[in-house]
């Protein structure tokens, strides 16, 4: 199906909820649609080595959040460099091939990412976004505090946030039926796909197991910093008017009303 133009989207959702799946079948649907992962980003630096990457690499092993400047530029950049984002020169809504050219995601030395930083984005060429439904993105990972999308506003406002909900007891009893077969990594539910014997893999019989990160506690602590550093965030979206919340037991339940919503506010 075809944009008439151009979503630039974000899903938010606690950890379990289907977010990956829903972003799946959306990019499924409208092939205008790209995702773009500030995690893949960052990774990509870090694997290349750059400065960048070096830079962040113990924050992120740490699991802690990167510095808010380094990751809007580099998303900022990867827009960019997309042709995504328009001069804000007077001369008009000039495409700034010339300067994403000399820019590139990844930083071959340290003097070429100092500069990269201590420049404002504006005077980097950034600008208006385009509304061409070619430059549609779901974002992944990114914003992830409020402060975060202040500063995404004054680049690339986003237009839609989709606020996934699903009560957090379906959740854990998804959680808890969960079953796996370690060598394979096949994954069964006592609820929705049993195994044909309990607790035996299908395929070779041999015993199943739980994942470590699948109790309950584990959960109800992941769910809880979910919901302190999303708020903050949703509210964000919610004053600028681009807020939508959608709930169900299931993905399944969730995916045709956000399809038809997506398809109202976007589909040719
Ligand atoms: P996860 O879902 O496990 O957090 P991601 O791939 O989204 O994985 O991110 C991996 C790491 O990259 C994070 O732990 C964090 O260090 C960094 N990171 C990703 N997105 C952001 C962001 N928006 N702000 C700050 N740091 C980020």
């Amino acid at each position: 199906m075809r944009l008439r133009k151009a979503a630039r989207v974000i899903l938010v959702g606690a950890p379990g909820v289907g977010k990956g799946t829903q972003s799946e079948r959306l990019l499924h649907r409208f092939p205008q649609l790209s995702s773009i992962s500030s995690g893949d980003l960052l990774r990509h630096n870090v694997k290349q080595r750059t400065p960048l990457g070096i830079k962040v690499e113990s924050t992120m092993k740490a699991g802690l959040l990167v510095p808010d400047d380094l990751i809007l530029r580099l998303i900022n950049n990867e827009l960019n460099q997309r042709g995504w984002l328009y001069s804000s020169h007077p001369a008009g809504n000039v495409m700034t091939l010339a300067s994403c050219a000399v820019e590139t995601q990844s930083f071959s030395n340290d003097a070429d990412m100092a500069a990269f930083i201590s420049h404002p984005a504006h005077t980097r060429g950034y600008g208006s976004p385009s509304e061409d439904p070619s430059a549609s993105f779901l974002l992944d990972g990114f914003p992830r505090t409020a402060a975060q999308a202040e500063r995404l506003d004054e680049t690339i406002p986003i237009n839609m946030v989709v606020s996934l909900k699903t009560p957090l007891q379906v959740i854990m009893e998804r959680i808890s039926g969960r079953w796996v077969h370690e060598a394979s990594g096949r994954v069964y539910n006592t609820t929705f796909n049993p195994p044909k014997v309990a607790g035996h893999d299908d395929v070779t019989g041999e015993p199943l197991v739980r994942r470590a990160d699948d109790s309950e506690e584990v959960y109800r602590q992941r769910w809880k910093k979910f919901e302190e550093t999303s708020e903050p965030l949703l509210e964000h979206y919610a004053r600028k008017g681009v807020l939508w919340e959608v709930e169900g037991m299931s993905s399944d339940e969730i995916t045709p009303k956000l399809m038809r919503e997506f398809e109202r506010r976007f589909a040719e």
